[in-house]
């Protein structure tokens, strides 16, 4: 496909290219001569995409007054008509970034572009006249137009020593015939109303040695834990809808009666939404969920609330909570337009009983560490910095550029507890955290620590 015009969309994080965005650029590079990268965002952005040019880009930064504040819905919206001014073949968007965590944005841009998409991908085959993607979920084939969302499946390459900076195109909201009142805070259904220090995820560790450790994981093995907090509410809401069955138990202590509608192709349950106007509904936030939610979404134009780990009610009205900044603050959501709409953590649908990770600190004792987990039918996960290493693929990775788990027992090894790992922990029913510092942050979020190293544990099971 190299004459086919690819766009990828980028946002800037605390001054530099979201994760996931820059893998979706090198993916762009490596299918096309023809890549645009367009950014919504502070005029601060220019610097980011100032740099892709350098590696041949050709940029456009979206800027203005009127974008600023904007939700998911208000993004989609804007980067939607940059989108039909270009009219590339393809749009690559990262999975999602890493202050927002939403993952909304993609799906929501392909259903206003009516354009077919599939959401994390780990892989792209691209022919003349279609595109195969292996996803987190199976493989999918898509025509052209089509967007995709990208994991961290590369690294964004540097450029030629040689290779000049150019020049980043600046377009305002008028110079896209942008509705004012579809754009930055006043198109945005959602409204942040605070944003608190979070404690989700943190656990009381207790010390035991390593035959106890072992012993644990046995017993553990096969108990499963909700991270959803909501309580019975005293002042229920009269109806909340549920896509699937797994939100029904958190839709019940927020509502007296609970309509279960089973999951389907979003754009026929957000048809029947519109025709039977519910004022609350909830999607389940696994992999499915978070992609479809967002389809209903654009399509019904109104606010959705990303990966609640808690509901509120006082009778009228829904209030969501949900991690934010990786999970180290929790935000706190109302949504003005109806329906309401949030995907809901639910129990994990690939949960296994037994995850053992391994870290940079584990790499003494890897084999062994493989051994035993093989030995125990358990799933082999891994740190960031093991996959960089090469050490481990990229599937095996926790953590909040890889994966979120929700096993009955997991068992960090020689990992340090970075909030970028811990973030995909708050599901899993048992941490065990194996490291001999003490003062290693792992522990804040284990259930049981074991004081040692990952050899004496592991090298003669
Ligand atoms: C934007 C961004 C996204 C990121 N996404 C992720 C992500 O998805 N997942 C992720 O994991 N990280 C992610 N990271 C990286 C993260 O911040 C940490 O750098 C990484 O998790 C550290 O990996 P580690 O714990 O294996 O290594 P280290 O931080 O180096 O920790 C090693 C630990 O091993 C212990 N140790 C040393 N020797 C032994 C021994 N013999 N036996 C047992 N323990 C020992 C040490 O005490 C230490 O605590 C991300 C970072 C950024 C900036």
């Amino acid at each position: 496909m190299s004459g086919r015009r690819i766009a990828v969309c980028v946002k800037e994080v605390q001054g530099d290219l979201n994760p996931f965005d820059a893998c979706a650029v090198e993916c762009a590079l490596r299918l096309s001569d023809d890549v645009t990268v367009v950014s919504m965002g502070r005029p601060s952005a220019k610097d980011v995409l100032l740099r892709l040019t350098r590696l041949g880009c050709k940029t456009v930064l979206m800027t203005d007054g009127k974008f600023a504040g904007a939700d998911t819905l208000a993004t989609a919206y804007a980067l939607s008509l940059m989108m039909k001014k270009l009219s590339p073949d393809l749009i690559l968007c990262g999975r999602q970034s890493i202050d927002g965590d939403t993952a909304q944005t993609g799906p929501a841009l392909a259903t206003l572009l009516g354009i077919p998409f599939a959401a994390n991908v780990m892989e792209i085959h691209a022919s003349e006249t279609d595109l195969t993607v292996k996803t987190r979920t199976g493989e999918q084939t898509l025509s052209f137009p089509a967007l995709l969302t990208v994991e961290r499946i590369n690294t964004l390459r540097f450029p030629k020593l040689t290779s000049a900076i150019g020049e980043v195109k600046v377009v305002d909201a008028a110079a896209l015939g942008a509705d004012p009142a579809r754009c930055g805070l006043t198109g945005s259904p959602t409204r942040v109303m605070k944003t608190f220090e979070s404690a989700v995820g943190r656990r009381k560790c207790r010390f035991i040695t390593k035959d106890e450790m072992f012993a644990l994981i046995r017993e553990k093995a096969g108990q499963r834990r909700s991270s959803f907090e909501t309580e019975e509410a005293q002042n229920k809401l009269k109806c909340v809808w549920c896509v699937g069955h797994e939100v029904a138990e958190a839709a019940g202590r927020i509502a007296e009666q609970v309509v279960v509608l089973e999951r389907d192709d979003p754009r026929r349950i957000a048809a029947r939404i519109e025709r039977e106007k519910p004022a609350f509904v909830l999607w389940p936030a696994d992999l499915w969920g978070r992609s479809a939610a967002p389809v209903a979404q654009a399509i019904l134009q109104t606010g959705l609330c990303a990966d609640c780990t808690a509901l509120e009610t006082d009778g009228n009205d829904l209030f969501m909570y949900r991690p934010a900044f990786s999970g180290t603050l929790t935000a706190k959501i109302r949504c003005l337009t109806r329906p309401v709409m949030a995907t809901v953590r639910v129990a994990d649908d690939n949960a296994c009983d037994l995850m053992v990770g391994c870290g940079k600190g584990a790499l003494g004792a890897i084999d062994a560490i493989h051994r035993y987990t093989d030995a125990m039918n358990g799933q082999r996960a891994a740190s960031r910095g093991v996959v960089d290493a090469g050490l481990a693929p990229y599937d095996e990775q926790v953590g909040l550029t890889g994966r979120t788990i929700g096993c009955s027992v997991y068992v960090a090894v020689g990992i340090s507890g970075a909030v970028h790992h811990t973030c995909a922990l708050d599901r899993v029913g048992t941490v065990i955290a194996v490291n001999p510092d003490r003062n290693a942050r792992i522990f804040e979020y284990a259930d049981y620590g074991v004081l040692d190293t990952a050899e004496n544990v592991f090298q003669e099971q």
